[in-house]
């Protein structure tokens, strides 16, 4: 693969390659809990190393991901119990707390926090600046890929904002399972899917010896077991959105 992160790029290799495809990729994420298996990262680091093999196939750049501003009251930690999630048979969130080795009280005070200073606005903002900041660069076109799902709704809030504020960019807002959806895919949170992604995509952020085979509801996990997971299948899962984001960019590519 050729050199494709923005900022690990010298300003002639940037200029070479956007004129080849002024095509731009903004991954989001955010640190959240991904089962004792995964790396806190997960959403951040699968929409960027996806975002780089799309990147390879159909040219563009992928721009540093965002990691911070998201709404911490949307964040597993804080929303996995049964009031919230009735097919839940516990609560999930003092076991989480405690594998981190910090008290439940202090990530719900920032909850609460988060939610009186405007929930999702800062972060709307904060991505509708990157759209406005990434078409200053030259780009023409954006695939934002929102790896943390809640994500997904304040990123097309942040297009409009973006477009009704005079941009000029096609941006496209995907999550990644929603480009495969129609084959079958689907998404779940550090389950067989995103346990699979993770591993094809950065093997080195994933423990599979640290899943909870044995567990009947494993901590803080959401869809189909995650001892079900495996490399191949991510790997062919990212194959299969790789080939089918090419239905949706409209900027051209000069070879
Ligand atoms: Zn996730």
């Amino acid at each position: 693969m050729g050199k494709v992160r923005y900022e690990e790029m010298l300003p002639h290799e940037i200029r070479t390659a956007r004129e080849e495809r002024a095509l731009a990729y903004l991954p989001l994420g955010t640190l959240e809990w991904h089962g004792p298996q995964n790396a806190v990262g997960l959403d951040g680091l699968k929409a960027h190393a996806l975002c780089c093999e799309f990147a390879a196939e159909h040219g563009g750049l992928v721009m540093p991901t965002i990691f911070w501003g998201d709404n911490r009251a949307d964040i597993l930690e804080i929303v996995y119990h049964p009031e919230k999630f009735t097919s839940l048979t516990r609560d999930h969130r003092p076991e989480v707390a405690d594998a981190y080795g910090i008290p439940f009280e202090k990530l719900e005070q920032n909850a609460r926090r988060a939610e009186e200073t405007g929930g999702w606005t800062f972060f709307e903002e904060l991505v509708a600046r990157a759209f406005h900041q990434i078409e200053s660069l030259g780009f023409e076109e954006v695939v934002c890929i929102t790896g943390h799902y809640p994500e997904n709704g304040p990123a097309k809030a942040a297009r409009e904002r973006y477009l009704v504020g005079g941009g000029e960019c096609a941006v496209h807002v995907f999550i990644g399972y929603d480009l495969v959806s129609d084959e079958g895919y689907r998404g779940d949170h550090a389950a067989k899917w995103e346990t699979s992604l993770l591993w094809a995509l950065r093997p080195e952020c994933v423990d599979a010896s640290l899943t909870e085979t044995d567990a009947e509801e494993p901590t803080g996990i959401a869809g189909p077991h995650p001892r079900d997971a495996s490399p191949g299948f991510g790997r062919e899962a990212v194959a299969r959105m790789v080939a089918r984001l090419g239905e949706h960019l409209t900027s051209p590519r000069s070879e």
